[in-house]
């Protein structure tokens, strides 16, 4: 029998639509993948000659628990650089994704039955990793007109003795939705919990840049990784900064479940931070371009971005005037003109009637999916 915990994992709803894909695809049907939330370019060069040079110097061996101390320094240089923040490499966990990282912060700060903030919509693993420590999930629904960021009444409204953190992503997926430099500081007000700031798809901004809450907070975990901005998915490296009193606990909890991640991988990572800068200058180039294509056709054909989203590589576009359930149109959308897109309802009830775009595909592809949607439209 499952345990209660594992029964309460919830799927992962944009899995459905992209196993639908398949089936297509092996009858032969040409699908468009605007669901996908992965780059869709190759790594750079300079990283991929990093882990192949690492691995002829047989980096094969356990590093510290902690990770490289040489990648650690580099992630210390590169928030530096980046946000001005003085970090040391002993409150930097290396790990195999941003998503252990997540979980392993939450292990380090949650005792049964406290609870952590998270939005409504939101990025649907939260819950999970939140579950998995024996937390609850205490959950502030947003409003699309605000670009679902939070209102900081609401988040005192909802505050108990029992909430540990408050979870926030910018840029977001699924809006992309950039926080702005107040409304971080805002979130750092509230002192008596921890942040978990998610700041995965930092550096993929359009417009004003990204702040890290580290700027405005020490009480913070901050979440990164190199899946994204480096498009390294499968390459499994990402990292969580943490206050100084955690070294130790998440130097044991990494030494007892991982041990520590790949060696030569973590070679690569350090080639990311130093040499990759122009790699993905480019290709942050070509997410605005597709960006601002898509908004533009989405608008067009009717549906309402109410906030421009500048960052990640997502549009969550609001569909209501066509549909009331978007698990039932994106269903419809694949199944009539073989384009995947990610139904709202899969980052909560808040989300629902509305779909979410992904740009991280050609252009061709993009033009070619939101014609094929298009006609879907005025066929309905
Ligand atoms: N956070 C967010 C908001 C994400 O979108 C993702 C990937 N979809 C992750 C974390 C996890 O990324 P990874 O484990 O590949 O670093």
């Amino acid at each position: 029998m499952l345990s209660q915990r594992a029964n309460e994992f919830t799927s992962f709803i944009v899995m459905d639509v992209m196993a639908k894909a398949e089936e297509l695809e092996r009858k032969g049907e040409h699908v468009i993948h605007l669901e996908v939330g992965e780059p869709d370019f190759m790594t750079p060069k300079v990283i991929e000659e990093a882990a192949q040079e690492a691995l002829k110097k047989q980096k094969i061996k356990y590093t510290h628990a902690l990770g490289l101390l040489e990648l650690r320094e580099a992630i210390c240089e590169y928030y530096y650089n980046e946000y001005h923040v003085s970090l040391s490499p002993d409150q930097i966990l290396v790990t195999t994704g941003t998503s252990p990282a997540l979980l392993f912060a939450m292990l380090a700060i949650i005792n049964p039955g406290e609870d952590v903030i998270v939005s409504n919509p939101r990025y649907p693993c939260y819950q999970n990793f939140i579950i998995a420590a024996g937390g609850l999930v205490n959950e502030i629904v947003t409003y699309p007109e605000e670009g679902f960021q939070y209102r900081p009444d609401d988040i005192k409204k909802k505050i108990t003795p029992k909430t540990k953190a408050i979870m926030i992503n910018s840029p977001c997926n699924p809006t992309g939705i950039v926080m702005s430099k107040d409304a971080l500081q805002t979130i750092a007000q509230f002192d008596k919990q921890f942040i978990i700031s998610d700041e995965i798809y930092h550096g993929l901004v359009y417009k004003e840049r990204a702040h890290s809450i580290l700027e405005f907070t020490d009480k913070a975990f901050v979440i990164n990784g190199f899946s994204k901005l480096y498009a390294m998915t499968g390459w499994r490296l990402g990292y969580c900064i943490f206050p100084k009193e955690f070294s130790k606990v998440m130097q044991r909890i990494h030494q007892n479940f991982m041990i520590s991640v790949n060696n030569f991988i973590q070679w690569a990572g350090i080639a990311a931070l130093k040499y990759a800068k122009q790699d993905v200058e480019t290709m942050r180039q070509t997410y605005n371009t597709r960006r601002q294509y898509m908004i533009e056709r989405l608008q067009a054909m009717g549906f309402i971005i109410h906030v421009e989203p500048t960052g990640a590589f997502y549009v969550f576009a609001d569909a209501r005037a066509f549909c009331s359930d978007s698990y039932k149109e994106a269903f419809n959308i694949i199944e009539k003109v073989k384009v995947g897109v990610t139904p709202g309802i899969d980052f909560g009830s808040a989300g629902q009637g509305f779909l979410r775009f992904s740009y991280a595909t050609s252009l061709e592809n993009i033009e070619e999916g939101l014609n094929r949607i298009e006609k879907y439209l005025k066929d309905k």
